[in-house]
């Protein structure tokens, strides 16, 4: 089925934006910091968040 394709190929995406975002917290003081911020840190978490979304959408039961 093409939307099962559609669902695995965004489910890898969304585990390797959580992976970025893992990986660079675990090497990012300010990441790990509360409240301090970090940028990168920011942009990975939205990536990581409008992936899990999309899968969602296009996903709704799983
Ligand atoms: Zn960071």
């Amino acid at each position: 089925m093409a939307t099962q394709q559609t669902a695995a190929a965004t489910a890898t995406q969304v585990e390797e934006a959580w992976h970025a975002v893992i990986k660079h917290i675990s090497a990012c003081p300010s990441c790990l910091t509360p409240g301090a911020g970090c940028g990168t840190g920011g942009a990975l978490l939205a990536a990581y968040t409008a992936a899990t979304r999309e899968q969602r959408e296009e996903n709704p039961d799983a």
